[in-house]
């Protein structure tokens, strides 16, 4: 079962969630965790892995061999992300640009472009107690997330509990994470930006066909309205996260709520199953 972590936004409480609920149910099944935010991966700090390996992920990008290129300009035209450019002698690439989709190798008549690896991030795996602990970092300056997502979830296991921490927002980054998920956890605050935010998370995974439920964190600020947003589309509220200072103490100091809050333990149990009876049913 895959179950991923998101919010419309960054700051909602998103990876305390993700956390909290691998805390509570890796003691007793199989459970592997995988942060996705690889432009902000932080849910090491909380779970505190043991890293044992790290490898290097690689993007293709087009390399030209100019003896062989007569500068016909058809790989710029079909490249959509405009990072080739045919001036009269020379093709110009940008490798920060390229999505390393292969368009432009399979079109050249020439046979002029050729692949080479260029440097995007790392991923890294590790171990707590009782989680299998897999996170990518992004290389400072890259910009290219989804390849790197793409990377970490290759080492998904379906046939056993997987978490993943999805980044914020509802673009490529966060699609590629979340896509494949047999649950969707939206994390969300009770104010007008979390709604606003809640309501387009909402209609990307009804586009994805992913079945979603709403933690709603720091209850007790702001007004009813995701309440009553949740209950007008049916929406499963699944746990509501008081605001409460000692929670965010304890966020601060790298702490896992449900570990410091035993009650929070049997909470997150709980909306697992019921998330677990869900997806089944
Ligand atoms: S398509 Fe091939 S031959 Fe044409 S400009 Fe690009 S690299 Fe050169
Ligand atoms: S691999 Fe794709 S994205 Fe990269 S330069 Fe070629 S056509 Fe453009």
């Amino acid at each position: 079962m895959i179950i991923s972590i998101a919010s419309g936004k960054g700051g909602t409480g998103k990876t305390t969630v993700a956390v909290s609920l691998a805390s509570s149910l890796g003691q007793n099944r199989e459970l592997s965790f995988f942060d996705c935010d690889v432009e902000e991966p932080n849910a090491s700090f909380f779970l505190k892995p043991n890293i044992t390996t790290s490898i290097p992920v690689l993007s293709p990008v087009p390399e030209i061999n100019e003896s062989k290129c007569t500068f016909c300009g058809q790989c710029a035209e079909i490249c959509e992300y405009n990072a080739l450019a045919v001036l009269k002698d020379q093709v110009m690439v940008f490798p920060e640009l390229c999505h390393g989709c292969g368009g432009c190798q399979l079109l050249c008549p020439e046979g002029a472009i050729q692949e080479k690896g260029r440097r995007i991030g790392v991923i890294e795996h590790g171990d707590t107690n009782s989680i299998r602990f897999t996170q990518g970092i992004l290389d400072v300056g890259q910009v290219l997330s989804p390849p790197l997502i793409r990377e970490v979830k290759t080492t998904l296991k379906p046939e056993s509990l997987n978490i993943i921490d999805a980044p914020p927002g509802t673009s490529c980054p966060t699609i590629e994470s979340v896509k494949g998920s047999d649950y969707c956890v939206l994390v969300t605050e009770p104010t007008p930006f979390g709604l606003n935010d809640l309501e387009i998370s909402v209609n990307v995974l009804k586009q994805l066909k992913i079945p979603y439920g709403v933690v709603l964190n720091r209850a007790g600020i702001g007004n009813d309205d995701v309440i009553h947003f949740c209950e007008k589309e049916n929406i499963d509220i699944l746990m509501e996260i008081p605001m409460d200072k000692n929670i965010a103490k304890a966020y601060s100091r790298g702490e896992v709520i449900s570990e410091t809050f035993p009650e929070f333990q049997d909470r997150f149990i709980r909306m697992f199953e019921r998330i677990h009876n869900t997806s089944t049913s």
